[in-house]
Order: C-alpha cells, then structure tokens, then sequence
C-alpha cells in the first residue's frame, strides 16, 4: 500500500470538516459530505511564492517531456498535488492560449476580453488538467482499474490517461448522447466502453456502485484529485496577467466542477498572498439544463434538480455533483449564476469559430453568458474579462454541421456550403453573389 503521501494535504469534508489521510480511497465523507484535498496553507506559505512558479516558465522544452517542466499543471505541483515527477502521468497539458479577437469581443460588448482555450489541451478540453492529477493519483494508490461516468470529454480524457499510465478505464457513457469526436476517442484510445441505456445521470449513479463494490477507482468529478489540476487553469491565467488579475473569469457550468475548482484555486491564491484582489466568478449554464441557476435564484434555499436537455451535451447535467462545492466559489469570489439559451450558445459559438478560433457547443456558453451579462449592466463594458472556451471545435462536428446547413431555424451566423456546377463561369457567379 502506498506510503509516500506528502505531509501537507489532507482529504476534509466540506460540511463537517474531518479529515482522512490522502492514503485513503474515499470519496465521500462517512457524513455524505463531499470532499476537498485540502492543503496545509500555513506550512506552504513560506515555500510559495511568484518567483517559484515564475522561474518554472523559463524551462525550454527538451527532447522529451518533463511533467515538471512541460506542463502547466504540475507546475504548480505544490498546490495541487505534491509528489515525486516518476509517479506523474502527464501528456503534458496546459500552457493554453488567451486569444483577444475583435469581432468576438464586439459581440460580447467589451473592449477587454480574452479566450483561455482549454479546448487546445491534448484530447482537446480542460479535463486533461484534472485528470493528469486523477490518474496519478491512481497510481500512487496502485489502482487496478480506473473508471468514470461522462457526456464525453471525461472519457476522451480518461481514456487516453489511463492508456499512458497502463491501467484499463471503464468508461460508462449515456447512449446516443455523446458527441462523435468524444466517442472516437474513448474507442481510440482503448478504453472498455459500456453504452448505458439511459441519461448521464442513470451513468453518474451506476459508476459510482460499480467503483464501490468492485474496488475501481473513481475518477468522476466527484473525485477531488481532479478538481485540483483544474485549478490550475485560474493559477494559469493569474500568471499569465503577473499576478494583476482581471475583474472577471467566465465559465460554463454543467457539473460544477470546474465552478468548483476555480473558487478553491482563488481562495489558495489569495491565501498564500499570490495575488492582493481576486477576480469575480460567472458561472453560465445552458437554459435547458440550469439547475443551478434555478437553486441560484431562490438562494439556495433548496437543491432544484432538472430532466437536462440542451444542445450542449458537455453541460447537458440535471443534477450536478458538485454543487454545494459550487456554492462555496460564488461566497468566495462574489460570484453570479445565468443561463442561456441554445440559439444564444450556438451564435456565439458560431462568432468565436469565425474568429478563427473555434470551440464545442458548451464552450461558446461562457461567450453567451459574457454578452449577456454585459447587457444586463452586470459586468461594466471596461472591465477586463476572461472568458474560458472549454472545448476543441472538433469536439462535436454534427452541431456544427447542423447549424451552418439550415437545420438550426434560428441561425444568425450560417455559412452554408455553395453547390456549384464543375466549371469555372459558374465559380464565378457564385463567388460574385458572395464577395
Ligand atoms: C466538462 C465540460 C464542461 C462542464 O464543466 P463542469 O466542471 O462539469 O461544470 C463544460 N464544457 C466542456 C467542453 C466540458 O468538457
Ligand atoms: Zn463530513
């Protein structure tokens, strides 16, 4: 059994707040509550600082890849998980681009807004963050197998982990609801792939007895392994800002995962005087599947749960698992919740494609949910915005496809195909029409 746990984290309930050494495979406390890998901030505090990190950027890519030099998570390793770099698996991920486009930020009403894309990650989404962490944590542990429940991205990302770690995946996906390219994936990279005669909450409910009874290791959102790479995304955009942040960080929100994630990694970040101010948190779900903007909206005074339903299948989520981790963020960050609509999410999605930029369905969320808290006065039209895409354009080709070919009514932003006759006067006539 694994021995070389690192003297500073913990696992801790965060309603009751026991503890349990990170040797433990747990993913709940005995009270139900979810947990935190929680940090000793006071032992850390004196170890981190700026320069740390600062001086980690400067390492050139060598022939092969370092984790602890090539990745843009485990450069914060002693804030996300500390551990010797043979026991990380690591493609590496992160170091993603912010992307400033005119047109987009036109559309969104600002004059500062930034892209983080999470979609330019190794299987193209922010899970690859989470799951570099998970996976190793699997490993240290000495897992046999690793399984999860997911609308997709989670499985690509598994899937591909697990195959470099060596460790079969069980991947429990909701039939006929997963986008094309997530699918391939999961099947490229050799993952054992159970299609679930139901919705992703039938898959989320069935993975975790499975895990329970069969002694496989969780790696769903709920695994809070994960949720620490994924901070790495806020540390990421602070670094990229020299720890002068901007007013807000935009994010689409389905499971609360990341929605969790970001608030911890601001809350650490302040705490170890990294940064004087933080930003504000948006969360934007999809109308369709909002449940946590209907909780948002009667403050939380009970938990809403939904039937999702929303083009966007990454955030197509009735009952998401993090949410009272969520809760925690919108204290901390003096966060808001809204929702769009898909033909809001599909023209904003079509205006960061445009760009040249490009980004799946749920991504283009937070895009919509940055235009339409500017409208609303929430957000002030000079205030600086990042706003984070959290998937590959390639991700869902057939909601792409659909939208630019008549099938989406509402279109504003269509770019159909020209059938044209093979010769070189009807080209002509037709780019004449066009140009
Ligand atoms: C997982 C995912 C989301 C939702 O993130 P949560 O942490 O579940 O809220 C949004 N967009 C994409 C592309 C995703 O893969
Ligand atoms: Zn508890």
């Amino acid at each position: 059994m694994p021995t070389n746990a690192p003297d500073t984290i913990s696992l801790q309930c965060i309603q009751c707040h026991r503890s349990y050494p990170t040797t433990e495979v747990r993913y709940v406390c005995d009270c139900g509550g979810l947990l935190d890998v929680w940090h000793d901030l006071e032992a850390l505090r004196p170890r981190i600082n700026r320069g740390l990190f600062d001086g980690r950027l400067s390492g050139a890519p060598g022939p092969k890849v370092v984790p602890t030099t090539n990745s843009g998570v485990w450069r914060y390793r002693e804030i996300i998980l500390p551990t010797t770099v043979d026991n990380i698996v690591s493609r590496p991920e992160g170091n993603t681009p912010l992307y400033e486009h005119p047109r987009v930020s036109q559309y969104a009403g600002l004059s500062d807004l930034y892209l983080k894309h999470e979609g330019e990650n190794p299987t193209g989404s922010f899970k690859d963050r989470g799951m570099t962490v998970g996976v190793t944590q699997a490993k240290i542990m000495g897992a046999t197998a690793v399984a999860c429940a997911s609308t997709g991205n989670t499985s690509a990302s598994l899937a591909a982990y697990a195959a470099r770690a060596g460790i079969p995946a069980l991947i429990f996906i909701p039939a006929g609801k997963i986008a094309a390219g997530k699918l391939a994936q999961a099947l490229a990279y050799g993952a054992h792939t159970l299609q679930i005669q139901g919705d992703f909450d039938d898959a989320m409910n069935l993975v975790q007895e499975v895990c329970n009874k069969l002694g496989v290791y969780l790696l769903n959102s709920l695994n809070p392994f994960r949720l620490e790479g994924q901070k790495s995304i806020v540390f990421e955009i602070l670094q990229g800002f020299q720890w002068q942040p901007p007013d807000w960080i935009v994010l689409p929100a389905g499971n609360l995962g990341n929605t969790a994630a970001f608030g911890k990694a601001l809350f650490e970040a302040q705490q170890l005087g990294l940064v004087d101010r933080i930003p504000r948190i948006a969360a934007v779900q999809a109308a369709g599947a909002s449940p946590f903007y209907q909780s948002y909206q009667r403050s939380f005074a009970e938990r809403v749960t939904v039937k999702a339903n929303t083009v966007a299948t990454a955030i197509n989520i009735g009952n998401p698992v993090s949410y009272p981790r969520a809760i925690r963020t919108l204290e901390w960050a003096n966060g808001v919740v809204t929702a769009v609509s898909d033909d809001e999410i599909m023209d904003a999605k079509a205006v960061v494609d445009s760009a040249g930029i490009g980004c799946e369905p749920a991504s283009a969320a937070s895009v919509a949910g940055v235009r339409q808290l500017v409208s609303a006065g929430v957000i002030k039209p000079d205030e600086t915005v990042v706003s984070i895409l959290t998937g590959h354009v390639l991700k869902d080709p057939t909601a792409t496809v659909d939208y630019h070919t008549g099938q989406w009514p509402n279109a504003q932003f269509a770019n159909a195909p020209v059938k044209v006759e093979a010769n070189l006067a009807a080209v002509q006539q037709a780019l004449e029409a066009r140009l």
